[in-house]
């Protein structure tokens, strides 16, 4: 076979390392125990060379390195920001780009996500959103965003490594590129992988998908992951949501919160995040602070309040700094905890809304207004 022929088992779910093994003639009675053993190579050690996987047999090791490989995603470049933010842009085997974001705080790191290459939905304020949807991304290109990322951030090492809290990556967001509850399957795939406890190891509470608000996917999703919940919610009237999540004509917010108060678990323990992205003097009043928290009585939730991250040509601003204050008072309030979520990234356009894969280049008017935005905005 030709080298370049030769499939990645990196990405792959438990089901389909035991059909690769099973085709490879490993025996029935032994594929349980082989498929732990290589699982834990894959994605609790970050294995690159099958000649590290000791415990299995030699045999087996040159079958696997003759029809497998261990490649990562390409990593096509990688930025970092001033404040630590690192943004990856990885090509695909088709040669199409996805971004990833990783965002380091004190305590903990939190990878951002990708799920699609551009996006359907054509949220007004989100950059993503100018982009076309190219294509889903399979489960392993999701995987493999969080394998490439450990890799470049040195985050391997067994258990022992996240019990002691030195892990880089805490925690997992859905909040890359794309919509998520439009890619279910793969989406809740990959997912599953991230928490498996012998693997990544993620706990499913460091794990958020977020939605634009899929409603006839969310049950579904939170029965097959166990994740937690983030609502993209923007806005506290349909005639506003309809124009600032066009989604929302298709299902509107009272539908929205119906599959919210279904969601599995709901609990103060396991509480939905609603993001709320701040427009200045579009969904920013004290009034529409006062509506939101009445449309939320009655659902654990966070609010989790976005200072709008511009890029060339959005046809918003962000709220001045004393609204977003004002607007988060009346919030908290009412008790809702540390609402406003501090932009990062901004100078590698690598904030909430900002990605757009480098496949739609730049102009250099677009280049400089972007400097000019960050400079302007960013911390
Ligand atoms: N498609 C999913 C997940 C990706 S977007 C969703 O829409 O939920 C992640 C979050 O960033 C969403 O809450 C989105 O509304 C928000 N966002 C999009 N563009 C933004 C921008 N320009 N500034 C701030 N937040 C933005
Ligand atoms: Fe797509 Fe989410 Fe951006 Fe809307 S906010 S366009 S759903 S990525």
């Amino acid at each position: 076979m030709d080298i370049t022929e030769k499939p990645s088992l990196v990405g792959m779910t438990r089901e389909e390392l035991r059909a690769a093994l099973a085709l490879l003639g490993v025996p029935e009675k032994q594929l349980r125990m082989r498929v732990g053993q290589i699982w834990s190579w894959l994605y609790a050690r970050g294995a690159r060379d099958f000649d590290t996987m000791t415990d299995v047999a030699k045999t087996l090791r040159d079958a696997l390195a003759e029809n497998y490989t261990l490649d990562r995603l390409q990593m096509a470049e990688a930025q970092l920001s001033n404040d630590g933010t690192r943004k990856y842009l990885f090509r695909l085997a088709d040669g199409q780009l996805v971004e990833t974001v990783y965002i380091p705080e004190m305590g903990r790191g939190t990878l951002c996500v990708s799920s699609q290459v551009g996006c359907t939905l054509t949220c007004r304020f989100c950059h993503t959103g100018t982009q076309k949807l190219v294509r889903n991304l399979s489960a392993a290109e999701i995987t493999g965003q969080m394998v490439a990322a450990r890799d470049d951030l040195e985050d391997w090492g067994l258990q022992e490594r996240s019990n002691s809290g030195s892990r880089k990556i805490t925690n997992v967001v859905m909040m890359g590129m794309g919509e998520p509850l439009y890619n279910s399957d793969n989406v809740a795939a990959a997912l599953n992988v991230m928490s498996d406890g012998d693997g990544l190891s993620l706990s499913k509470r460091r794990i958020t998908l977020s939605t634009s608000g899929v409603v006839p996917e969310i049950a579904d999703m939170g029965a097959k992951t166990g994740v937690m919940l983030a609502i993209s919610l923007h806005a506290v009237t349909d005639a506003l949501r309809d124009e600032l999540v066009p989604l929302n004509k298709k299902y509107p917010i009272e539908d929205l919160l119906a599959a919210c108060r279904n969601w599995p678990g709901l609990s103060n323990a396991k509480r939905i995040t609603f993001e709320y992205v701040m427009l200045k003097g579009v969904n920013d009043s004290d009034a529409d602070a006062r509506a939101l928290v009445r449309l939320l009585a009655g659902i654990p939730a966070k609010i989790n309040l976005i200072p709008f991250n511009p890029w060339p040509g959005a046809p918003y601003e962000c709220s001045d700094a004393a609204r977003m204050q004002a607007f988060a008072d009346i919030v908290n309030r009412a008790g809702y905890a540390s609402p406003v979520r501090r932009p990062r990234g901004r100078d590698i356009m690598a904030a909430c809304g900002q990605l757009k894969s480098a496949s739609v280049k730049q102009t250099a008017a677009e280049k400089k207004m972007a400097e000019l935005a960050a400079r302007g905005l960013g911390r």
